[in-house]
């Protein structure tokens, strides 16, 4: 049988032979008329309903005051109460003069960190970022919303591949010694968005001591998937502020991260970390934004998370949840597209993305054909700035969301299209 051939090894009549066969099932999940949506990486209903505790953790008959008497219900404490700066100092290995606890969302304050370097310059900075054009090093494929960000303030993208240990520093080195209107890159150092890959020691001690001719250079450094571990076997990433400082850069790094995906994506907590100055300087700011964050739900989440240990705990929780859907995901394209020499993929620890590559130029065919079977995915180029994929073949599969059942029906479909596409590819 053709199962598990190199197509690129077939023949014509094998290839139209086995077009027949699988345009037959296609047209099998056309009739059935599904909608299923894996575009987006969102926890389950399941997922959620392990914090949902927390919502009872804080009540009328609770002392509502932070362990420094500052009264949670009023205004104030415009960085985090002290109790939620140590749980999260402890989550990302920083001090707590090193953190400030924020709203519900990183991405928010990610976008705030830079709408205010646009506006006013970075702690050390000779002058606003908005002043003349500047530049963001995204390592690709990546994040969408990373991206969009830099759309919005007509901040000029440069690519740079995405190795299996982190960006391609030699092309990284290069640009940033050369050109002082790059003043930042994007990182998602564990378990990345979408490819799952963890930065290795390396790569971050490079980060950290690299020349920049920006001498306002920052590193925007999106921690978002620190505790999502899918193995007992977590992957190892190195502290990049300890590495900055040794490096002499103290103030080279933002670290961001949240509860998005540890409790709710709607009501979590963000924070941000960096050198006591970065902060000294982003306080003041902050202070003029906001007369302070939801104390409340730092307080619901300290005392729910309480410590690292049942931290860890409440993530083993999600991972016996979403890791049965991941191998579900990677076994099927075993099956399905193993050995057949038309799509890659990688196997993440952690994380909520498995990212696929096609042949060059399938990507967006293969889109459009599973959303025509009613299985919608992220689209095609999402993971690249501007939304232009110059090879058109990484697909971004975020499995957390659907059921199993409904998983394996858009997997099914998605296998097919692939393979559809691909042998369209050879016949041409
Ligand atoms: N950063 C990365 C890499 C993400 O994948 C996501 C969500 O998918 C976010 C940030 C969003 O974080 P938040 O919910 O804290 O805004």
């Amino acid at each position: 049988m053709l199962n598990h051939k190199d197509y690129s090894k077939l023949d014509t009549n094998e290839l139209k032979e086995h077009y027949e066969v699988l345009n037959e099932k296609y047209d099998g999940y056309l009739s059935q008329n599904l909608s299923l949506d894996m575009s987006r990486g969102k926890p389950s209903a399941e997922q959620l309903e392990l914090s949902k505790e927390m919502l009872n953790i804080v009540s009328t008959h609770d002392d509502l005051h932070a362990e420094d008497g500052s009264d949670c219900l009023n205004y104030g404490v415009i960085d985090g109460i002290p109790e939620a700066k140590r749980f999260f100092s402890n989550m990302l290995g920083v001090s707590t003069k090193e953190i400030i606890i924020g709203g519900n969302s990183s991405l928010n304050m990610m976008f705030d960190a830079i709408s205010r370097a646009m506006l006013q310059g970075v702690y050390g900075g000779a002058a606003n970022w908005g002043k003349a054009p500047i530049k963001f090093i995204c390592p690709t494929p990546g994040y969408d919303r990373h991206f969009a960000i830099c759309e919005f303030f007509n901040i000029e993208m440069i690519l740079v591949d995405l190795t299996h240990e982190g960006p391609d520093m030699d092309t990284v080195e290069d640009l940033v010694r050369a050109d002082d209107s790059i003043k930042g890159i994007w990182c998602v150092p564990k378990y990345s968005n979408p490819e799952g890959i963890t930065y290795s020691d390396q790569i971050v001690d490079r980060l950290a001591s690299m020349d920049t001719k920006a001498k306002d250079f920052r590193i925007f450094w999106d921690d978002a998937y620190t505790v999502h571990h899918l193995t007992n076997t977590p992957d190892p990433l190195k502290n990049i502020l300890t590495a900055c400082k040794e490096a002499g850069h103290a103030d080279r790094v933002f670290m961001f991260s949240s509860t998005s995906k540890i409790t709710f994506p709607g009501a979590g907590v963000a924070v941000l970390a960096a050198s006591e100055d970065n902060l000294n300087f982003i306080r003041k700011q902050i202070s003029i934004q906001t007369i302070g964050p939801d104390k409340i739900n730092q307080l619901r989440h300290v005392r729910f998370l309480r410590d690292l240990d049942h931290l860890k705990l409440h993530m083993e929780k999600h991972a016996a949840i979403i890791k049965p859907k991941f191998d579900l995901v990677l076994n099927k394209f075993e099956s399905e597209l193993g050995g057949k020499n038309i799509a890659f993929w990688n196997k993440p620890n952690g994380g909520y993305f498995i990212s696929l590559n096609t042949l060059d130029g399938c990507a967006q065919a293969v889109v459009s054909m599973a959303a025509k079977a009613g299985v919608k995915l992220t689209n095609a180029g999402a993971t690249f700035p501007y939304g232009q994929d110059p090879r058109d073949r990484n697909i971004r599969i975020a499995p957390t969301y659907p059921s199993l059942t409904e998983l394996e029906t858009a997997i099914e479909v998605l296998c097919l299209c692939v393979q559809l596409v691909s042998i369209n590819k050879f016949l041409i």
